[in-house]
């Protein structure tokens, strides 16, 4: 039984040989030398590198379908899932930004790099005291003096924020109201990240504060199609989708280890994998995954057919990262006390999760985008 292929045969020819390659990188390299960034909460440059070789710095740009992107997404989280962030984040938020709301002089100045995983950017939207509030919240300023842009404000979260050449900040005028994005190079005075360290998940991704302090940059650094939180949301709308690949990764890598260990594992003079309760934990966590694969498979399908609502990303995002915590919950017991060691990777993939649950739109408002798509009243704004 295997869930990925089962899932895969609906692949072109060239959109299976390219998952393979992804696939036997992740495997091969990715996934065991991450262990150590990871426990150590260290960035993971050499393997990154490796991930720009590879040509994932521009997923987002590849001639291949929706559901090929979201399998590569899907096998790099099965490896690791803080990496598999800093190639979703890249693709979906920075590089996807730029090419989709970018100027061509952007465009041309910053793609050829970010393809490389040469330059790296940053999604900066939420701030200490707005999170999922962020859209009639937003604190951080903008104003205009001749030919400049003056940003001041806080932003917090921000994944590659200590490490990125720019950060794409999101910020309001405060006469208009109006909500835009503006390409601030971090090596501008007044610009300042600090990363926030001892957390529990995605601990190969840096995280940081961001200060600006009355930051210049000048007009052109303005993205023309970010107009409005309009242009954010329909961003969102796919980076959750994405998530949703992500948290399939996350379940096939919980299966991967679990089935593993159940073989090898000895208890009462028998394999665990023989016991009845095990198996039924290893079904369970096999059902969440493959529920997870078919509900993605048809979000591409939408993807494809340029049909997706920001209700069915929600539904996805929500429901593949509760199925996630719920397969990483039953895998991390099944390792009894190595389950809490990130040397046996369940306990890595359990903490890893939390964060798919919280980043893009907690679980909570993802729900409630889908209860106002089902009821039509809002419950949150
Ligand atoms: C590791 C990590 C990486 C991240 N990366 C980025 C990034 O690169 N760029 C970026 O801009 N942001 C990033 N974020 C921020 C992330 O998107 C926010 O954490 C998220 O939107 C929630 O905001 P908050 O943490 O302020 O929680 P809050 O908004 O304070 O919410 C706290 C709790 O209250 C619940 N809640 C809030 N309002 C309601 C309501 N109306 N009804 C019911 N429940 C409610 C929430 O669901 C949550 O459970 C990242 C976060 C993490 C943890």
């Amino acid at each position: 039984m295997d869930l990925m292929t089962d899932i895969s045969t609906q692949l072109s020819q060239s959109d299976s040989a390219r998952l393979a390659q992804v696939r036997e990188l992740a495997q091969g390299k990715i996934r065991r030398q991450s262990i150590d960034y990871w426990n150590r909460e260290d960035f993971a440059p050499a393997l990154v590198a490796e991930l720009g070789a590879a040509g994932l710095g521009a997923v987002q740009l590849e001639d291949c379908s929706h559901l090929a992107r979201g399998l590569i997404h899907a096998e790099l989280a099965r490896a690791d899932i803080s990496l598999s962030s800093v190639v979703g984040i890249h693709n979906e938020l920075v590089l996807g930004m730029i090419n989709e709301l970018g100027s061509e002089a952007q465009r041309e100045m910053w793609l050829p790099r970010l393809g490389k995983l040469e330059a790296f950017g940053a999604f900066a939207m939420t701030e200490p005291e707005h999170g999922s509030d962020i859209a009639g919240g937003m604190s951080t300023r903008v104003r205009r003096e001749g030919g400049e842009y003056i940003l001041s404000g806080r932003k917090r979260w921000i994944g590659m924020g200590t490490i990125a050449d720019f950060a794409l900040v999101w910020a309001r005028e405060p006469e208009s109201g109006a909500i835009g994005a503006y390409l601030v190079e971090s090596d501008r005075p007044g610009f300042r990240a600090s990363k926030i360290g001892n957390k529990i998940g995605l601990r190969i991704m840096q995280n940081a504060d961001i200060e600006l302090d009355d930051v210049r940059i000048p007009v052109e650094n303005k993205l023309p199609g970010a107009t409005g939180f309009a242009a954010a949301n329909h961003l969102l709308m796919q980076s959750r989708a994405w998530v949703g690949w992500q948290a399939a990764g996350a379940m096939l890598a919980t299966l991967d280890v679990c089935t593993a260990y159940a073989a090898s594992r000895e208890q009462f003079g028998k394999p665990l994998a023989s016991f009845q309760l095990i198996q039924q934990a290893l079904a369970e966590i096999a059902g969440n995954a493959s529920a997870c694969l078919a509900m993605m498979g048809n979000i591409a399908r939408k993807q494809e057919a340029g049909e997706l609502t920001m209700a069915d990303a929600a539904l996805a995002k929500s429901t593949a990262t509760r199925l996630a915590r719920d397969a990483a919950a039953k895998g991390r017991a099944l390792l009894g006390g190595n389950g809490v060691s990130s040397e046996y990777e369940m306990a890595k993939i359990f903490c890893d999760v939390e964060i798919l649950h919280t980043y893009e739109g907690t679980y909570e408002i993802n729900s409630l985008i889908v209860g106002r798509a089902l009821t039509g009243t809002g419950a949150f704004v």
